[in-house]
């Protein structure tokens, strides 16, 4: 089957009422006239423009974030917890106005925004809970010499670096941890959506986090930004979300100085249906952990394994699902899937698919981008992918499901494993033993059993290989920010 890429079908147009609600936000925000330019993907108009701050002015909010943070990690647990409840009431406060504005400047429907509201907003709430719990323990050395009795510091300055996929939850992921735990935080988000970012500091500040603990920095010359900042020996701490190139850039970087380094790097996450699964919660997982955010997710489903047994129910059922959805623009009623971040996102889409194609796979649906001014692609639904193909080997952020058949589950535990990634991994099956058995041996940090949505604050989210080092959410999260250290008290028998 051929594929024009050209073909105009209708798009939902945005709500004049939501983007005046987005804009509104925008507007309170005090930006500048002119720096790096923000756009609505779904329009393709410029809706703010941010400071374009430079690698001095990067050194400045590190001096500034250092004054601060020596009084900060000196309050107690229960004075930081409770910044953090009264920051987390200000989002509360906010929560539609935080929605319209992560579906302005990054193009997910609003009612996905609301969910990133949601989710986003629970570290905040975990962390302000989880601050008065400081772990401590206390042992004897076994020949009965000393007590050993360990304590958690907060590990200082914190550079925090951000992608554009969920503006709001991978800030708050970082942040909140970094303040629980007593760091000062300098914050760089991606240029394409700093707005989320911007005003949830400034709630933040208002709800009584020192004013410049955290600071925001964006640039458009990353590069000179990490060499600066990760060079400066008042950081102790670098935290990355984004794309495993860059993580290892920077953990070179790191390298010099020698620091603590959380990494959530890319994934290619492999979602299997057994022949014994339920036919409709697998669907309904996969096209959820496939086409939500528009599939450009780091856990978003990636190598869609699927037994012979099943396949063809499954493949039939996962396309009426996909030919069902409404796109256009996030702010648009109705809207099911929105815009793709950049018009490089939707000519990556079109390459994966021709790509495919062209190696043997077939089309069963979508399969083409819009005549618009934003950056639209459709629900595509591809089966016999060949694993050599563009889309089984990378990873695809975007709203294509690329199908592989198996037919054993040795033989699919094999094929998942066969990559560098290791962030997600997703398995349908009514079988206890098989879910337990095969969770056990997929290569990844986590792992969704009959279900496609798998993170939330209580989860230590991350990968092994190359998805990642560390885990954010949950008490592991915290640690990433503290120092372990032992105090060792040494004991006389008394006669
Ligand atoms: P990206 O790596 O291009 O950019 C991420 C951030 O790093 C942006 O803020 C960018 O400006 C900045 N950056 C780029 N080069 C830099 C440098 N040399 N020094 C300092 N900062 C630099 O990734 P992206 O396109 O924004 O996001 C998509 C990627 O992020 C995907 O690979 C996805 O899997 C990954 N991701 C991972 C997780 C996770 O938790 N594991 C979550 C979301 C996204």
């Amino acid at each position: 089957m051929s594929t024009t890429f050209e073909t105009v079908t209708e798009l939902i147009s945005p709500d004049a009422g939501s983007v005046q609600e987005a804009d509104r936000v925008i507007g309170s925000l005090a930006l500048p006239a002119h720096g790096i330019a923000v756009h609505d993907p779904a329009t393709g108009e410029t809706i703010a423009h941010v400071r374009d701050d430079d690698a001095e002015k990067a050194l400045i909010a590190v001096s500034e974030a250092d004054r601060a943070g020596n009084a900060w990690a000196r309050t107690t647990s229960r004075q930081r917890a409770d910044v953090l409840h009264a920051w987390y009431g200000k989002l509360i406060d906010h929560a539609e106005e935080f929605a319209h504005l992560i579906s302005r400047e990054m193009g997910k429907p609003l009612a996905e925004a609301r969910g990133e509201v949601k989710y986003g907003t629970d570290f905040v709430r975990w962390y302000a809970e989880e601050s008065v719990r400081p772990a401590g323990s206390f042992r004897e050395s076994p020949d009965g010499a000393a007590n050993i009795l360990t304590r958690r510091s907060p590990v200082g300055l914190a550079v925090l670096i951000t992608p554009w996929n969920f503006p709001l939850a991978m800030a708050t992921r970082k942040i909140a941890p970094a303040l629980a735990a007593g760091c000062p935080a300098v914050i760089k988000p991606a240029t394409l959506t700093p707005l989320t970012t911007y005003f949830a500091v400034k709630l933040a500040v208002e709800a009584g986090v020192p004013e410049d603990l955290v600071q925001v920095i964006n640039t458009s010359d990353s590069k000179a930004f990490s060499e600066a900042v990760l060079s400066d020996s008042r950081v102790r701490k670098v935290s990355f979300t984004g794309s495993t190139p860059v993580g290892r850039q920077l953990l070179q970087l790191a390298s010099r100085n020698v620091l603590r380094s959380s990494m959530e790097l890319g994934g290619n996450a492999p979602l299997i249906v057994f022949d014994d699964a339920d036919l409709q919660r697998a669907v309904d997982g996969t096209f959820a952990a496939k086409l939500r955010n528009g599939g450009q997710s780091c856990i978003g489903a990636n190598r869609i394994y699927v037994q012979d047994g099943i396949a063809d129910d499954f493949v039939a059922a996962l396309a009426e699902r996909f030919e069902q959805v409404t796109v256009g623009s996030g702010l648009g009623n109705g809207t099911l899937l929105g815009a793709l971040i950049d018009n490089r996102a939707v000519n990556q889409m079109k390459a994966f698919t021709r790509n495919a194609l062209d190696l043997g796979a077939e089309l069963v649906t979508g399969g083409h981008a819009y005549a618009a001014a934003g950056h639209f692609f459709a629900p595509t639904l591809l089966d016999r992918v060949p694993e050599e193909s563009d889309v089984a080997t990378s990873e695809i952020f975007g709203p294509i499901a690329a199908i592989q058949r198996f037919s054993s589950e040795a033989e699919v535990i094999t094929r998942a494993n066969a990559t560098e990634f290791g962030l997600a991994g997703y398995l349908f099956t009514e079988n206890l033993d098989r879910a337990f058995n095969v969770a056990d041996r997929l290569e990844t940090g986590i792992v969704g059993i009959n279900q496609g949505v798998p993170s939330n604050a209580t989860a230590p989210f991350g990968g092994i290989k190359q998805s990642g080092l560390g885990r954010e959410g949950s008490s592991e999260g915290l640690e990433e920010y503290q120092n372990i250290r032992f105090y060792n008290v040494a004991r006389r028998a008394t006669p």
